[in-house]
């Protein structure tokens, strides 16, 4: 006999974004029902943001034994045992998992349903023959996978993405990555340093969401750790031949062949959207994924679409400010509408890249009369000290100094990017970060200067230099 739920709210997929919705309906007493048909946490905790950061935390070990010597430290070449690698990368998983188990979501008061789930009609959705749900709202957050891009060849050949690279035991010999996105230059330096020869592949421009000055720093390093990006060409086909998987590309120099141990996929991400009955719920979606309005409402005013599936930026963070905004329209009924001018992303290549807001390019692109004020790495005292001289930061201001956007390309830039996240959100004017007291010796006093120079660098201008030696000629 089928058992018909009918809850506040039904939440499907519990990854980022369905975990937040889930727990902040059931803190607030509200009646929750949360489907998932695979793993508890969804990629970020399985397959994506964790694995990656743990595994980049491996490879910076390694980044920091070969700078040691500097330092005055002496060491031997670093010994990679790349199962141990891999344990490390699983036992961090596995002490995020209880914070997004079905134990710990059922003693929130939410009702957790094993399954994959599907529309029925507007109001219903089916999980499995037993169960119905006719719940008031519903929320989709079934995030996305990775697209595969339609290479002949690709179906018959082995190949990684995200879903399995990090169930490696064995480091590869040379790993092939098709996409220079930040997944693909994030896993191509862990593999590098980790021990493997790494070849990017990418058809356009890498990190191409990002200001193109600070990620050719990025790309820079990549490079010079021996990480061979080659950007502009198209992958032709691929095939496994006795012992290598080759990759025939086509460049300004014509076709060529690259031939590797594994291949990487990392060309973007498709939204999950097959079976779940979109059509049958009169819910809008295209390649992108669903269509929402800023209240994050698709066409069936019913039904909520969150995080990847959502097809904005697909971050987790994201998928969590998501969550915030249907919780405050679906519950409180507030009208609270998103703003990705407000999202910060990060890169956590070494250095590591960091935005939020406007890039220059998005502000000569908006026709803003703007200014960009900048402060080096080498500047600061601190950087000198730890020898993480390379980066700088860069900050977009409006004409009367509202700050509107910043880029932080250097260590610990994922961390320095907050401050300026909140003063982009809080619409807060440059002279505030002057005023701001920072910690001696900082990274944090880069963000400072920076502020500072909005005032001074009229100093380094003709006109004010003149009056300067006129006065000193005055004595
Ligand atoms: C390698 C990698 C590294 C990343 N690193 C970062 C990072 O450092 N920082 C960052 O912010 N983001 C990062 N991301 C992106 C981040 O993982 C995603 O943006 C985030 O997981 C999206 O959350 P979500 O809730 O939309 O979807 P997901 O977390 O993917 O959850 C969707 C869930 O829905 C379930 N589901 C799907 N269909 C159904 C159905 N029909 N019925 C029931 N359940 C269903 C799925 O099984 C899944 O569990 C990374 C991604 C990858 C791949």
């Amino acid at each position: 006999m089928t058992e018909v739920l009918t809850p506040d709210i039904c939440v499907i997929g519990a990854g980022s974004g369905g975990l937040s919705v889930a727990a902040a309906a059931a803190a607030f007493g509200v009646p929750v029902v949360l489907v998932e048909k695979g793993k508890m946490g969804g990629d970020c905790l399985n397959f994506g943001c964790v694995p990656s950061k743990a595994m980049l935390a491996a490879a910076r070990h390694v980044g920091a034994i070969a700078s040691a010597s500097a330092f005055g430290v002496n060491s031997e070449a670093p010994k990679i045992d790349f199962k141990r690698v891999h344990d490390h990368v699983h036992r961090v998983i596995a002490a995020i998992e209880p914070n997004d188990s079905r134990e710990r979501f059922g003693g929130l008061g939410v009702r957790v349903i094993d399954g994959a789930a599907r529309f029925k009609d507007r109001r219903t959705v089916a999980v499995g023959d037993g169960i119905e749900i006719k719940a008031r709202r519903f929320v989709v957050a079934t995030g996305s996978s990775p697209a595969l891009p339609p290479i002949p060849g690709l179906d018959e050949t082995p190949h990684l993405t995200n879903e399995t690279v990090f169930d490696l035991t064995e480091c590869p010999r040379h790993l092939i990555v098709i996409g220079a996105g930040p997944i693909g230059l994030e896993l191509a330096q862990a593999f590098r340093r980790l021990g493997a020869e790494v070849t990017v592949l990418e058809a356009a421009t890498p990190l191409a969401m990002d200001d193109p000055e600070c990620a050719a720093i990025v790309i820079e390093r990549l490079d010079s750790e021996g990480v061979s990006i080659r950007a502009g060409i198209k992958v032709v086909a691929v095939r496994k031949n006795e012992d290598a998987i080759e990759v025939k590309i086509e460049g300004a120099d014509g076709f060529e062949t690259v031939a590797g141990s594994h291949l990487l996929v990392a060309a973007g991400r498709k939204a999950n959207v097959d079976g779940l009955g979109l059509d049958a719920a009169g819910v809008a979606y295209d390649r992108r994924g669903i269509t929402v309005n800023k209240k994050l409402r698709t066409s069936n005013r019913k039904v909520y679409a969150i995080g990847d599936v959502a097809g904005a930026l697909q971050f987790t963070h994201v998928a969590n400010y998501h969550a915030g905004l249907v919780i405050r329209n679906a519950l409180f009924r507030l009208p609270a509408k998103v703003n990705y001018d407000l999202v910060p992303w990060v890169t956590f290549t070494d250095p590591e890249l960091a935005q939020i807001g406007l890039t220059e390019a998005d502000a000569r692109e908006r026709k803003i009369d703007f200014r960009v004020l900048r402060w080096p790495y080498h500047e600061n005292d601190r950087a000198q000290a730890e020898r993480e001289t390379h980066g700088h930061i860069k900050v977009i201001t409006g004409k009367r100094g509202k700050i509107l956007g910043a880029t932080i390309v250097g260590a610990h830039a994922g961390e320095l990017i907050g401050t300026w996240s909140l003063a982009v959100s809080q619409g807060l004017n440059i002279r505030v970060m002057t005023r701001m007291v920072v910690a001696y010796p900082t990274l944090g006093e880069i963000g400072k200067r920076a502020a500072i120079s909005y005032f001074t660098s009229g100093l380094t201008s003709p006109f004010v230099r003149r009056i300067i030696a006129f006065m000193r000629k005055l004595g």
